[in-house]
């Protein structure tokens, strides 16, 4: 029996690697023929099509980002699955860029949107862990003294929509229409039922406990609404309305599913893609995102249709990575060490694409750590208004990084982490990446990895490295300065 399993294990080893290896090979032969030489021809075949079609807004992008929840590294075909094939999601990537190192800014949904929105390190304004979800609590939200991404684009005349989970605040203050959105249709906590009779029960203000926030009532605007249907069908029926409604001009897409987090729910017409799925978890999370794959299907055939593909700056990507412990939902970060919650790589690289036709040529595979935050910085730039940011960013604009001919420059010197949770005040989990080298500290349990040779984080050579260790956390030391204390409330606490 252990000879078995251990066969198939190396069956099923080898026939990933031959996946990997036929995707590298794809991205290797991409990069010679596009990536390099083709910029310039890509975009001047794709601009006069489009500006000739919109002249009212030239080449100012139209910007959606796609946020998934608690989605594996591994668990989308452009990363080498075999199991979960996602061809819409691919088309992101493959027509444009895939990042083989997109990291999020920490490792849980609430921080790791709170940088994404904000495009700063959420730990400047104190947004350190999972806000409250008490609707009466004015510090259980985004801080107003911070910009999103949707106030940010308003000023270049942008409209705004967040379509799915808000999670930055349930108190009225922090509403998505309060936080320069301009529409919202989803729910502002932080998850939820996919089934109509399981969410429709009540408001937010009136769920008193997490499990009830699972069922809240959908909301459109301000109001609440009796939707039906499948949360994740009804989320793209959303986008592609609201994208047809606003094809003339320039429009923000937050598209933030909720998918594929637990609970783990899918209907069979998206699991019965999987038959060769055994694990009915893994199955079920495996049609969750072929909803999600189909969803982003028809927003990309939406696009194309109304002639303003080539000039939408599309991102893909997840909040954090698979949850191995809590919550689990059948996800896998191979070959990363750990999952959602931890600073290892498999807790914040998460799977990241990025397409831009007018300005990014096609067939990129990015070598070098971008991260989440980078995406206002570039959505900044794309519209002209990077100039108007009001609070310095962390992120930077990533157009010019790929549009380099051999990548020689990096985005970042070096990026960082930390996860004070209520269990570890005094030595909180740190993390900070400098080119290939990756600290991690636990406790007083120092690592460091050579990401490069060691992208599963299994050989700790900081005894070997100390002086790596020592700049490492001389530089994590010199970030953490400049960060804020704890500022929002994080217990779920009902009067
Ligand atoms: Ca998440």
């Amino acid at each position: 029996m252990v000879c078995r399993t251990l066969s198939l294990g190396l069956l099923k080893a080898s026939f990933q690697v031959v996946a990997r290896a036929v995707c590298a090979a794809f991205f290797l032969t991409g990069c010679t023929s596009y990536g390099v030489v083709g910029a310039q021809n890509v975009h001047q075949a794709t601009n006069s099509k489009t500006v000739s079609s919109h002249p009212s807004y030239g080449s100012t992008p139209n910007i959606i980002v796609i946020l998934t929840d608690d989605q594996g590294y591994d668990d989308v075909s452009f990363n080498g699955s075999d199991e979960i094939p996602t061809p819409n999601i691919d088309r992101i990537a493959f027509e444009g860029v895939r990042f083989d190192r997109g990291y999020v800014s920490f490792p849980v949904c609430g921080p790791s949107r709170a940088g994404l929105l904000t495009g700063r390190y959420q730990s400047r304004f104190g947004f350190d862990l999972n806000p409250s979800e008490n609707p009466d609590d004015p510090r259980a939200g985004l801080p107003l003294s911070e910009d999103t991404m949707a106030n940010v684009l308003s000023e270049a005349g942008y409209t705004s929509s967040i379509i799915g989970k808000w999670h930055m605040g349930n108190h009225p203050q922090f509403h998505p229409l309060e936080r320069g959105f301009d529409e919202f249709y989803g729910f502002s906590n932080g998850g939820h039922n996919y089934y109509a009779d399981q969410y429709r029960d009540i408001d937010v203000q009136a769920a008193k406990t997490s499990a009830a926030l699972y069922q809240t009532r959908l909301v459109r605007g301000r109001e609440s609404i009796d939707a039906s249907g499948y949360l994740t069908d009804l989320l793209s029926d959303e986008a592609v309305d609201f994208v047809e409604r606003n094809k003339e001009r320039p429009f923000f897409l937050y598209l933030a599913y909720n998918a594929p987090h637990a609970p783990v729910q899918a209907p069979p017409r998206y699991t019965d893609r999987f038959p060769h799925i055994e694990d009915e978890t893994r199955r079920t999370y495996a049609g969750m995102i072929a909803a999600v794959d189909d969803g982003v299907g028809r927003i990309l055939a939406s696009l194309e249709a109304n002639g303003i593909a080539d000039n939408t700056l599309i991102f893909f990507l997840s909040d954090n990575g698979g949850p191995l412990v809590r919550a689990k939902n059948g996800s896998r970060n191979t070959p990363l060490r750990g999952g959602k919650g931890d600073i290892f790589e498999g807790g914040v690289r998460v799977p990241f694409a990025m397409r831009w036709p007018n300005a990014v040529a096609g067939h990129i595979d990015y070598p070098h750590a971008v991260s989440s935050l980078d995406i206002l910085a570039t959505a900044a730039a794309a519209a002209g208004v990077d100039s108007k940011v009001r609070k310095p960013l962390d992120g930077v604009d990533l157009v010019p990084f790929l549009n380099e001919k051999e990548f020689v420059s990096r985005p970042h010197n070096a990026l960082f982490w930390r996860y004070r949770d209520t269990d570890s005040e005094t030595f909180p989990r740190r993390g900070a990446v400098s080119g290939d080298d990756k600290l991690v500290v636990q406790q007083r349990d120092r690592m460091l990895f050579e990401l490069e040779t060691d992208s599963g984080e299994q050989n700790n050579l900081a005894a070997r490295e100390r002086d790596t260790v020592d700049a490492l956390e001389e530089s994590y030391d010199d970030w953490d300065e400049e960060m804020g204390e704890l500022s929002i409330s994080i217990f779920n606490e009902w009067p």
